[in-house]
């Protein structure tokens, strides 16, 4: 093996830059070259590539965003465009392939492994919603990011006696809302993954503001329904105040935590590893602290991401 490509997919994440100079740099160390592929399955078909040097990788780590770029291609899922893919590597003389991205790209570099060539996913996505791993590359970062918008809430809620509902991003996965919710003393967490009753929340809010609690707050996963048809059905049971925020997009860029970027230089890193030990159609991940790698297919195909719902009857004793 003398050349690897890299590149970033899907919903871009905080920390993916860190994965990127990982793999780079690593790669480098050990004597191959890297090739670094602009926007995602989209410029590898439009053979939008590059020879990356490791003086390009200083001064990365703590950017957000992916200098690669990312893009949305539905048209990889066709077996045309994945072989017009491979076409491009090979011109480009690369011989392995490291994808960094959520559950789609990883069904891109399954789709390459499954044509023979050999393809490694680096799981990044804010959603945290990959099988194979426990936390993914941008996950610490948005939650922080969610957290600190939560904080800023209370604050304004408190003044004013208020409750907001607080939607957050996760696709269909609870993972950010717990997280963050816990972190932020949410009177409720509301996730795809657990049964809610709305008229409970209220009268727990009711209850909690008959004990002198100044605000409400409820953290709502976007997987759920949105915060403002939330608000409309809590209105339904409540005598309080209630406001509805969105928080979006800003959960998806910053600077990375430290530990999105050793998690992220961890992984990249790893990839390397096992490419040049002659593995691969790999999902690169971490289990109780340890690095894991798993069949690409086998992991897609047969596991789900588990969210750690035990999170959620945490909640629910220290928040009553
Ligand atoms: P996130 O969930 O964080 O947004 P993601 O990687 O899941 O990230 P998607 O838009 O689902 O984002 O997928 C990214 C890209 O992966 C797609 O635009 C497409 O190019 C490729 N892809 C998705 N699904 C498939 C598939 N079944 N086969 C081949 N390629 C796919």
């Amino acid at each position: 093996m003398k050349r690897i490509g890299i590149l970033t997919s899907g919903g871009d994440s905080s920390g993916m830059n860190a994965a990127i100079r990982a793999i780079a740099r690593s790669a480098i160390s050990a004597g191959l070259e890297a090739y670094g592929i602009n926007y995602g399955f989209a410029g590898l078909v439009a053979g939008n590539i590059r020879k990356l040097d490791s003086s390009e990788m200083d001064g990365v780590i703590d950017r957000g965003g992916t200098l690669l770029y990312s893009a949305r291609f539905p048209e990889f899922a066709q077996e045309q465009t994945q072989l017009k893919g491979i076409a491009q590597l090979k011109k480009f003389g690369i011989d392995a392939l490291v994808v960094i991205g959520g559950d789609g790209s990883y069904h891109g570099a399954e789709r390459l492994t499954q044509h023979g060539f050999n393809s490694v996913g680096v799981p990044g996505t804010i959603d945290n919603d990959i099988p194979g791993t426990d936390f993914t590359i941008g996950f610490d970062t948005a939650v922080n990011v969610a957290l600190d918008a939560l904080d800023r809430v209370n604050d304004t809620a408190t003044s004013h006696q208020r409750t907001f509902v607080v939607e957050v991003m996760g696709r269909g996965a609870g993972d950010i809302a717990l997280w963050a919710g816990i972190a932020a003393d949410a009177d409720a967490i509301v996730i795809p993954e657990r049964e809610y009753d709305i008229k409970e929340i209220a009268e727990k809010i009711n209850r909690n503001y008959a004990n002198g609690k100044q605000h409400g707050l409820i953290v709502l996963a976007e997987g759920v329904m949105s915060a403002a048809d939330f608000k409309d059905k809590l209105d339904e049971f409540s005598n309080f105040e209630t406001r509805a925020i969105t928080l979006g997009h800003v959960q998806r860029g910053g600077r990375p935590t430290a530990k999105d970027r050793v998690l992220a230089t961890r992984f990249g890193d790893y990839a390397i590893r096992l490419l040049l030990e002659g593995k691969g159609g790999l999902a690169i991940g971490i289990h109780d602290n340890q690095l894991v790698a798993t069949d690409i297919i086998d992991t897609l195909e047969n596991h789900k991401h588990q969210t750690d719902v035990s999170l959620y009857d945490l909640n629910e004793r220290v928040r009553f």
